[in-house]
C-alpha cells in the first residue's frame, strides 16, 4: 500500500476519523491483478470535497493501457485461476465475508461517502452502506441456487436427453456513477461475483474513494487476484476503453442516458452483452383521497432524497386539482425546514451537489424554467459561494414541453402540476422518453393497481417512494435502460444458457 501523504483532506467538519483523513488524503492507486498500482502513464487526478470545493484526495488516472491490463487479469482469473475452480458454496461464503467486512467498517465507509459525495453522513450510515451490505448478503445466497434445467423435448422423443447449464457470462466491465458510490458498486459486483464472473470496475471520477476502500476489503476477504479489478479514471478514457474492449464479454453501466447510448455504440465492436440503468423523469401522483400528511412528506422525500441526484427522483409531481394548493403549500413548508449543510452536520437534511458542473447544470435548469414562465414557490438559488450548495426548489406554473418538465435535472428541483382526473394523469405520466419509476398516493386500492398497470415504468411505489430491497428487481422501461438489477432477474445479466443434447 502507498503511504506517501500528498494532500490533506480539507473538510472543515468535526468528527472525521483519523484513519479516514489518512485514507482520503493519501494518493490512491488502482487495484489490478491483486496489486495496487499507479497508472501506466503516471497520471493522477484530484477528487474534490463538494462541501468546500477544495481538493480532498488524489487518485491514479487509469486509461486504456490500464484497462487492458485489468481485462487481461480478469480473463486469466476467469479461465484459469482458483476462482474458476471454486465451488458455488465457497464463492457464496466469500461474498458473505465481504459483507461482514463492510459492516465492520460501516462508519468508515459512511464518512468516506459523505466527504467524497457530499451526502449527509446520517443518510450514508442508514441507507447507502447498510443497503450495500444487504445486497452482497442477498446475492451470496444465490451462489448455490443458479441452475439449469432438464428439458422435456418437444419433437425429438425419447432417443434424446437434454438439459441446460447456466454459466457465467465471463469478464464483465462495470461502469458506475457518483450518486451512491458504494451502493452502485455493490449492485454491480454482488450478482456478477455470485454468478462466477470476473470484473473490471470503474467508479465515477467524482467519487472513486469508497470503491478503492472496498478493493482493500475484497483483498482481505480472500478473493483471488484478478477477480475484481478497480480502475479509476475518467469516463471518456478509462470508461470508454472498458466499454469498447474486445475481450470484455459484457458491460454493465449505470449513468446518464446520453452516455448509455455511447456505451451501446462502443459495445458493438465485439457485440458484448450490455445492461444499462439510465436516467428518469419520474412521475409522483397524489390523488385527493390520499393520506395527505403521508403524501406531502412522501412527495418531499421523493425529490429531495440524495439532493435529487437519483435516477428515480420524483421530479414530476402531479396533484389532483382540488388539493393542488394544499399539497404545494405542504411540500413548500417541508422544503423550508430542510437544513442545507455540510454532510457531517448532524442536522444536515441536504448536502452540497456533487460538483461545480452539477451545480451549474441545476442552476441552468432553474433559470430556463423561470424564463419559460415557471413560478418558483421556494428555493431557486445557490447557497453561499463555497462548495456546491443549492436550495431545494419547488416550481409551479409548468407544463409539458418545458425543459424542466421534459429533461432529467438530477438535482433538487420538482415541478408540481395539477390534474383533473385519473384518465388525464394516466396519459400525462407516460408522456416522457423515460420509464424508470413512479409513485402513486391514494387510499383507493383499485385505483392504485389500475395506475400501477398503466404506468410505463420498471418500478411503481404505492404510498411510499424510494423503497429499495435487494430482492426487488430495478430497471427501466423505454430510454431508462436495458435489463433489471437485483432480485433473481439480475442473473439474466450475468449468466448465459447452454443447451446440452445427448443421443441415447
Ligand atoms: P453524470 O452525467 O451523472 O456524471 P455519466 O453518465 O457521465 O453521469 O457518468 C456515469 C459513469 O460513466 C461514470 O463512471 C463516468 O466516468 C462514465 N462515463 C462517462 N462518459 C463515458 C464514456 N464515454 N464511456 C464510458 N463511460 C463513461
Amino acid at each position: 500500500m502507498p503511504t506517501e501523504t500528498l494532500i490533506a483532506p480539507t473538510a472543515t467538519s468535526e468528527g472525521i476519523k483519523p484513519e479516514i483523513r489518512e485514507f482520503v488524503g493519501t494518493h490512491r492507486r488502482m487495484l489490478i491483478d491483486g496489486q495496487w498500482v499507479n497508472a501506466k502513464s503516471g497520471d493522477s487526478f484530484r477528487v474534490y470535497n463538494p462541501a468546500t470545493g477544495e481538493v480532498l484526495g488524489n487518485v491514479a488516472a487509469g486509461d486504456s493501457a490500464d484497462v487492458d491490463l485489468a481485462v487481461k487479469a480478469a480473463r486469466r482469473a476467469f479461465e484459469h485461476g482458483p476462482w474458476s475452480r471454486m465451488t458455488h458454496g465457497e464463492r457464496g461464503k466469500l461474498i458473505w465475508k465481504l459483507a461482514d467486512l463492510i459492516e465492520e467498517n460501516l462508519e468508515e465507509f459512511a464518512q468516506i461517502e459523505s466527504l467524497d459525495n457530499g451526502k449527509p453522513l446520517a443518510v450514508a450510515r442508514v441507507a447507502d452502506i447498510p443497503l450495500a451490505i444487504d445486497n452482497f448478503r442477498y446475492m451470496s445466497g444465490w451462489a448455490t441456487k443458479i441452475e439449469g434445467q432438464t428439458v422435456s423435448l418437444s419433437n425429438l422423443g425419447q432417443d434424446f436427453f437434454a438439459y441446460t447449464l447456466r454459466e457465467p457470462v465471463g469478464v464483465v466491465g462495470q461502469i458506475i456513477p457518483w450518486n451512491f458510490p458504494l451502493l452502485m458498486a455493490a449492485w454491480k459486483l454482488g450478482p456478477a461475483l455470485t454468478a462466477g464472473c470476473t470484473v473490471v470496475l470503474k467508479p465515477a471520477e467524482q467519487t472513486p474513494l469508497s470503491a478503492l476502500r472496498l478493493g482493500e476489503l475484497i483483498e482481505k476477504a480472500g478473493f483471488p487476484p484478478g477477480v475484481v479489478n478497480v480502475v479509476t479514471g475518467y469516463g471518456e478514457t478509462a470508461g470508454a476503453a472498458l466499454a469498447a474492449h474486445p475481450d470484455v464479454d459484457k458491460v454493465a453501466f449505470t449513468g446518464s442516458t446520453e452516455v448509455g447510448k455511447l456505451i451501446v455504440h462502443a459495445a458493438a465492436g465485439n457485440l458484448k452483452k450490455v445492461s444499462l440503468e439510465l436516467g428518469g423523469k419520474s412521475p409522483n401522483i397524489v390523488f385527493a383521497d390520499a393520506d395527505m400528511e403521508m403524501a406531502i412528506q412522501g412527495a418531499t422525500n421523493a425529490i429531495y432524497f440524495n439532493h435529487g441526484q437519483c435516477c428515480c427522483a420524483g421530479s414530476r409531481l402531479y396533484v389532483e386539482e382540488k388539493i393542488f394548493d394544499k399539497v404545494v403549500e405542504g411540500v413548500g413548508e417541508k422544503t423550508k425546514n430542510i437544513k442545507v449543510a455540510e454532510g457531517f452536520d448532524p442536522q444536515c437534511g441536504m448536502g452540497p451537489l456533487v460538483s461545480d458542473e452539477q451545480l451549474e447544470r441545476v442552476l441552468g435548469f432553474i433559470e430556463s424554467g423561470e424564463k419559460e414562465g415557471a413560478k418558483t414557490v421556494i428555493g431557486g438559488h445557490r447557497l453561499g459561494d463555497r462548495g456546491y450548495f443549492v436550495e431545494p426548489t419547488l416550481l409551479t406554473n409548468v407544463r409539458t414541453g418545458m425543459k424542466v418538465v421534459e429533461e432529467e435535472i438530477f438535482g433538487p428541483v420538482v415541478c408540481a402540476m395539477p390534474f383533473k382526473d385519473i384518465d388525464q394523469v394516466a396519459t400525462q405520466m407516460n408522456r416522457t422518453a423515460y420509464g424508470l419509476a413512479g409513485g402513486i398516493w391514494t387510499k383507493d386500492v383499485s385505483k392504485a393497481h389500475r395506475m400501477a398497470r398503466a404506468m410505463k415504468a420498471g418500478t411503481v411505489w404505492i404510498n411510499c417512494y424510494n423503497v429499495f430491497d435487494a430482492a426487488l428487481p430495478f430497471g427501466g422501461y423505454k430510454q431508462s435502460g436495458w435489463g433489471r438489477e437485483m432480485g433473481r432477474e439480475v442473473f439474466e445479466l450475468y449468466t448465459q444458457v447452454k443447451s446440452v443434447c445427448l443421443k441415447i
